[in-house]
């Protein structure tokens, strides 16, 4: 169906994992190092927010902590790769280790959030300044993330000698869009008007979901087939247009958030077709979408293994966009339109839904 082109599967096949288990030792401390040097590698000398010469960065949370503790074991919960099954991450995270990003200084970590990390502010329908605080986060997430994958790359070419420049053009491009982003949500903190986003969605449920989540991602097709973002498009001057999502789950209820930039057109046939969905058919998109995009999720340590064990939904969740294509002549782009389809969001569990409600 995809002629040549295969989406990159992030699962380890099983005869790797035992290898990989053999050699566990050797291989952890061999990825230890590359990983550390390359964090290194990836490090400013100063603050990315104020620009103050830093030593020590802030450990900040891309979910908001009080979100995590809601839906912690004893402190432990599971994340993405519980799903993906990349044997040298671990699939079970400290709180404090979960999901973290260290470019800011903790004095900026203390005052840029505020008013998104207060849970009391969730009682109504978020404001546009904590719409930008929440964008704010996810850029600078982004950017710490990508910062660490040029210098990965970097490291990686002068180990094995290989150019790795066409993925560094794209790093280096994803890098400028962040940048970008990051830029214009912090002109929206700092303004007193409240249109620099807008909100394409917001729920408030009055139950506890079993999952926790806060990223941007860049959808590829809305629900007729029609591209949003055509990833593969490495031309300076394409756009990729993020949509920020959320999802909160809270002291006695949980929120939804989904908004993009304000008069971003990209999004508006998506955007139409959704707003007619009933609540629980929107439900399953978002959960659809979080987990063929992202691997990003946190996952209750309570949650029922028999929803965590489902095929189908291991294997959305170990698709990627990163086509591996052998013929210059097939059209990843539409490959990706087809793996990506929001209509196959039927065929997963759906864990926004009550019957999966924290209890
Ligand atoms: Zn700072």
């Amino acid at each position: 169906m995809f002629n040549d082109i295969t989406m990159l599967n992030l699962g380890f096949p099983e005869n790797d994992h035992e290898l990989f288990e053999q050699n566990k030792i050797y291989h952890n401390k061999q990825l230890g190092e590359f990983i550390k040097k390359s964090r290194d590698d990836s490090k400013d000398s100063t603050c990315y927010n104020c620009g103050t010469p830093c030593t020590s960065f802030c450990n900040s949370h891309s979910v908001p902590k009080f979100c995590l503790k809601k839906i912690a074991v004893n402190g432990q919960l599971y994340y993405s790769n519980t799903l993906i099954n990349v044997p040298v991450l671990d699939s079970e995270k400290g709180i404090n280790k979960a999901g973290t990003f260290r470019i800011i200084c903790r004095d900026c970590d203390n005052k840029m959030f505020t008013d998104y990390e207060n849970p009391d502010n969730y009682l109504q329908v978020p404001t546009g300044k904590m719409l930008a605080q929440i964008a704010l986060k996810n850029y600078l997430m982004s950017i710490s993330k990508r910062k660490m994958e040029i210098a990965m790359y970097n490291n990686l070419s002068k180990m094995y000698g290989k150019t790795v420049s066409q993925h560094q053009t794209i790093n280096n491009l994803d890098l400028n869009q962040f940048t970008g982003g990051f830029k214009y949500a912090k002109k929206a903190t700092e303004m007193k008007w409240d249109d620099y986003y807008f909100l394409l969605y917001y729920e408030n449920l009055d139950y506890i979901v079993p999952i926790a989540f806060q990223n941007n991602i860049a959808l590829i097709t809305d629900f007729e087939g029609k591209i949003i973002n055509n990833v593969y498009d490495t031309t300076s001057n394409y756009q990729i247009k993020y949509i920020h999502i959320c999802i909160f789950p809270l002291e006695k209820h949980s929120v939804i958030i989904m908004f993009i930039d304000n008069g971003e057109k990209r999004y508006s046939s998506f955007y139409k077709q959704f707003k007619k969905l009933s609540v629980d058919d929107k439900l399953k998109t978002i959960n659809y979408i979080l987990f063929s995009y992202s691997e990003d999720i946190f996952f209750h340590k309570g949650i029922d293994n028999v929803l965590l064990n489902n095929t189908k939904l291991r294997e959305v969740a170990q698709q990627t966009s990163v086509a591996l294509t052998s013929n210059p002549f097939t059209n990843p782009i539409k490959s990706a339109a087809n793996a990506f389809d929001l209509n196959k969001r039927n065929t997963i569990p759906n864990f926004l839904d009550e019957a999966n409600k924290i209890k």
